[in-house]
C-alpha cells in the first residue's frame, strides 16, 4: 500500500509536473474529474460529488485562488484515497464537505484529504530543490515562507504547516 506522499508523487509524475505552481486543475481532469466552480457561502469550500463512475469536483469560487486550488487537490485526494463500494446504491450520490469545521481535520478521512493536497500541490521533491537554494533559518523564514507561496500558489499558512510537517523548519 503505498503512502499518501508516494501516491500524490505518482500522480505528478504520471503528468509530467516537475516544477511549481502544480497544475491542480488539469490533474483533476485527467483523472477524469470534472471541475465546476459557483460561488456559494464560506463555511463551504468544496464538495467530491459521485455518480456512479463519473465524479464532479464543486467548486466555492468566492474563496481566494490559493484556497480553491486547495480544495481541488483535497477533493482529488478523496477520490483517489476513498472510493467508495457502495456505488451500486440508488443515491449514488457521496459529497464529501469541507467545511469550517472539517477543515480543522479532525476525521481521519479529513486529515488524509489534506495530507495528499499538501504533497500534490507542495511536492517535497520540488521543496528540496528549492530549500537548496535558500538555508531557512539563515534568513528570514517569514519572507522565505512567503516567496514559496507565491511560488506554489498556496497560502502562507499551508505552506508553513509544509514545511513544519516536512521538518524543513522548526516551531518557533
Ligand atoms: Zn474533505
Amino acid at each position: 500500500m503505498p503512502t499518501i506522499e508516494q501516491q500524490a508523487a505518482k500522480l505528478l509524475e504520471e503528468n509530467s509536473v516537475r516544477r511549481a505552481p502544480v497544475p491542480v486543475e488539469a490533474i483533476a481532469r485527467a483523472v477524469g474529474l470534472d471541475v465546476r466552480y459557483a460561488p456559494t457561502t464560506d463555511d463551504v469550500s468544496g464538495a467530491l460529488i459521485r455518480n456512479g463512475k463519473s465524479a464532479v469536483i464543486a467548486v466555492n469560487s468566492a474563496q481566494h485562488e490559493n484556497r480553491q486550488r486547495f480544495t481541488i487537490a483535497h477533493e482529488i485526494g478523496h477520490f483517489i484515497l476513498h472510493k467508495r463500494t457502495d456505488q451500486h446504491f440508488d443515491e449514488d450520490f457521496r459529497i464529501d464537505y469541507r467545511n469550517a469545521v472539517s477543515s480543522e481535520a479532525t476525521q481521519r478521512s479529513e486529515i488524509e484529504a489534506n495530507g495528499f493536497a499538501a504533497a500534490l500541490l507542495m511536492p517535497v521533491k520540488f521543496l528540496r530543490n528549492d530549500l537548496l537554494r535558500v538555508e531557512l533559518g539563515e534568513g528570514d523564514a517569514d519572507q522565505e515562507i512567503q516567496t514559496l507561496a507565491v511560488r506554489y500558489k498556496v497560502s502562507s499558512r499551508a505552506m508553513e504547516l509544509r514545511l513544519l510537517n516536512l521538518g524543513f523548519i522548526s516551531p518557533l
